[in-house]
């Protein structure tokens, strides 16, 4: 109990943070951001543009990224200017777009994570509006908005709660409170599309899928269903809404996450044979997201991959038996891997995570009496500000066990 209610007092803080954000916000300043795709059925690519608008110069300037294999630049209204690899741009006061162009296919090995059919699209707003970086001297917030002009015919799905009145009618606001200038970042999905909708534990989920997608999207709610509970229980926080997309080949054959969203391939199982859940494992990373260190890459994989199989066995979707079993699987595959360290942490590299990390959860349990455990562990890996590296690991498994953990192996200090 004692390790627990430290991290609902860690949550408890973040609230407060977030009430007292909340009443300073009257004295804030806004300025306008539109973020407008114009999609075409069966082109590869797209028409974007970014609108600011403002009353003062709030915003003087902004850098943007934009790859050259990716976007080209059709113009803008205001100065641009190229530095270091980086295009800057001066809205000027009033109404300033910036307009490109932007390839919608991103290959992933041979498969897609962005992909444009004669009859839907689904991509990560993240490869299509460009990522900005604003001078932190620049105090005033975005009041973003996401408008997709669709062909005939189509609807969209986006992980962002729609306008539902004035101007702005059927755009969304995308809104994340713990930034100044909020890019539309989720996965969206436009076309010809089934839906399903629910809501699990306060959380309100959309299952979509292009029609003709063998989608599992009843049996995805009903493992929701199940599963979802224990997630939200043990997440510091959670968002208000979830949206799913799941589609078919030649899209990526696995699971991404993003922020609020996650993809899944319509072909993969609910439950693999290993006992894990690829679309848990996605869930998880949405709701316990980590900052890996570079080149541990483990830590993030390993930890979803864990808590995929750790839901399953607490909500008794898996027995304790076929759970153990997954284990030794796991530990006999992450046999396999010599090294943990790798910025792309793959099969047996996470095989060998999941065993330790199990292993750690045992340890935890058995220092404190069964007062703290994995969970907790996780809560603190979340709130860590540097981005987690074993050592970081090690520190935080010895604040709970109050010993070195023997589960962890030692390294060198960093
Ligand atoms: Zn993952």
């Amino acid at each position: 109990m004692l390790q627990s209610s430290t991290a609902r007092r860690l949550a408890s803080a973040t609230l407060l943070f977030v009430a007292a954000a909340a009443l300073q916000a009257d004295a804030e300043q806004y300025y306008d951001a539109i973020f407008e795709l114009r999609l075409e059925a069966g082109s590869d690519t797209a028409t974007g543009s970014l609108t600011i608008d403002q009353s003062s110069r709030l915003l003087p300037e902004m850098a943007l990224r934009m790859r050259q294999d990716q976007y080209r630049l059709l113009g803008a209204d205001g100065e641009t200017s190229n530095r270091d690899g980086r295009l800057y741009w001066e809205p000027g006061k009033g109404r300033s777009q910036l307009r490109y162009e932007v390839v919608l296919t991103q290959p992933r090995g041979e498969a897609f994570d962005g992909l444009v059919t004669s009859d839907w699209a689904i991509f990560r707003g993240d490869d299509l509006f460009p990522t900005t970086l604003v001078d932190d001297a620049v105090t005033a917030k975005s009041r973003s908005r996401l408008r997709l002009v669709l062909p005939e015919g189509w609807s969209a799905i986006t992980p962002y709660r729609r306008d539902r009145k004035g101007e702005g009618k059927g755009d969304w606001l995308v809104d994340k409170p713990d930034f100044r200038f909020d890019r539309p970042t989720g996965w969206i999905l436009a076309g010809r599309m089934g839906v399903r909708r629910d809501t699990i534990a306060d959380v309100d989920i959309a299952i979509a899928a292009p029609v003709g997608a063998r989608a599992q999207r009843v049996s995805m709610l009903a493992l929701l269903r199940w599963n979802l509970p224990w997630f939200v229980e043990e997440a510091p926080e959670v968002p208000r809404r979830l949206l799913i997309v799941s589609g078919p080949d030649p899209l990526w054959r696995g699971g991404l996450s993003a922020p609020n969203s996650l993809f899944i391939h319509s072909d993969l199982a609910l439950i693999s044979e290993d006992g894990s859940s690829p679309l848990l494992h996605e869930v998880a990373h949405v709701l316990f997201p980590v900052d890996a260190a570079d080149e541990e890459d483990w830590i993030d994989e390993g930890l979803a991959e864990y808590l995929s199989l750790r839901v399953l066995r607490e909500t008794g979707t898996l027995s304790e038996s076929r759970y153990q079993r997954s284990i030794r699987h796991f530990r006999k595959r992450g046999e396999q891997a010599k090294s943990l360290y790798s910025d792309d942490s793959k099969g047996e590299i996470t095989a060998k995570a999941v065993a330790m990390l199990h292993d750690l959860d045992e340890e935890l349990r058995a220092a404190t009496a069964g007062e703290a455990d994995m969970m907790d562990l996780t809560r603190l890996m979340m709130a860590s500000e540097k981005p987690l590296t074993m050592a970081r690991i090690r520190g935080l498994a010895k604040q709970l066990a109050g010993r070195e953990p023997r589960s962890l192996p030692v390294v060198a200090s960093q």
